[in-house]
């Protein structure tokens, strides 16, 4: 199958797994095009793709990070991102559930995090060679203000965190309650496993990059222990809410003029 001609995606994450993504929104503007299509990569085979229109404007959107057993996750987010680059997709909505390191934060609590610490291991999750890309201001202006306004039109009651730092791990297991002191020493506010590859990757296709994510459970140490039962019911109950901030906010994406400088932060390799 060919790949399409797009601008606009969404990754989904944890919380609108449970899902069908989009048309649990049941919004007239929402048109499938496509659904549960895959793409021939120089990476492998990509994740399940959906093709739908939003107002006639076409999205590319698939699961879960594109994490899928027997595929490594870092490899995943090449063939994802590699689609994205034929598609010419230049602004990237991502959500996810993650651990709270700041005391301050609490179950179904959101943060659009601003900034990033890496504490995985992958190495190698670069599509080319051919970029310096520069991890200064790293989740886009734009997108995240988007985001921020579409989650307190749609979930006003809720805590909403508009900056923190996110740390990155490689997973799947969760963390030792000795790291995640580490990391709070460090600045993060909360833990999670997909930011990283995709925020080099969305910077080396030129494409703006951000997210809205669910606190979904303590994080080892802080707190309390965390409760699986909550964390399941998170799971599975929360989608909707997710989904319909994400189809929102890239409605405003549709129809503001962006004043970002992602574009700025990536350049020419000197290194050839
Ligand atoms: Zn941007």
């Amino acid at each position: 199958m060919n790949i399409p001609n797009a601008e606009y995606a969404i990754i989904g994450g944890s919380s609108t797994f449970a899902v069908d993504f989009p048309e649990c929104c049941l919004s007239d503007q929402i048109e499938i095009i496509n659904k549960n299509i895959f793409f021939s990569t120089p990476f492998g085979q990509s994740p399940l793709f959906t093709i739908f229109n939003l107002s006639k404007e076409p999205i590319l959107t698939c699961k879960m990070h594109g994490w899928r057993r027997g595929v490594d996750r870092a490899l995943a987010s090449k063939q994802i991102f590699w689609v994205f680059k034929e598609a010419g997709i230049k602004n990237i909505l991502v959500e996810g559930g993650v651990g709270s390191i700041n005391t301050l934060f609490h179950p179904k609590d959101l943060i659009i995090p601003h900034d990033y610490i890496d504490f995985s291991s992958r190495r190698s999750v670069n599509l080319t060679e051919d970029y310096l890309l520069i991890m200064r201001d790293p989740f886009c202006s734009d997108l995240r203000n988007a985001l921020k306004k579409s989650a307190q039109k749609f979930l006003p009651e809720r805590n909403l965190f508009t900056e923190g730092v996110y740390s990155n791990t490689d997973g799947r297991h969760f963390e030792s309650r000795a790291e995640i002191k580490m990391m709070s020493i460090c600045g993060a506010n909360v833990v999670g496993q997909s930011i990283c590859p995709e925020v080099y990757l969305a910077r080396e296709i030129g494409s703006c990059y951000a997210g809205i994510y669910m606190i979904v459970n303590y994080a080892e140490g802080v707190i309390k222990d965390w409760d699986y039962d909550e964390f399941k019911n998170i799971f599975t109950t929360e989608g909707v809410n997710i989904a319909r901030v994400l189809i929102d906010a890239l409605n405003i994406l549709l129809y503001e003029k962006k004043h970002c400088k992602c574009q700025e932060l990536r350049r020419i390799t000197l290194l050839k």
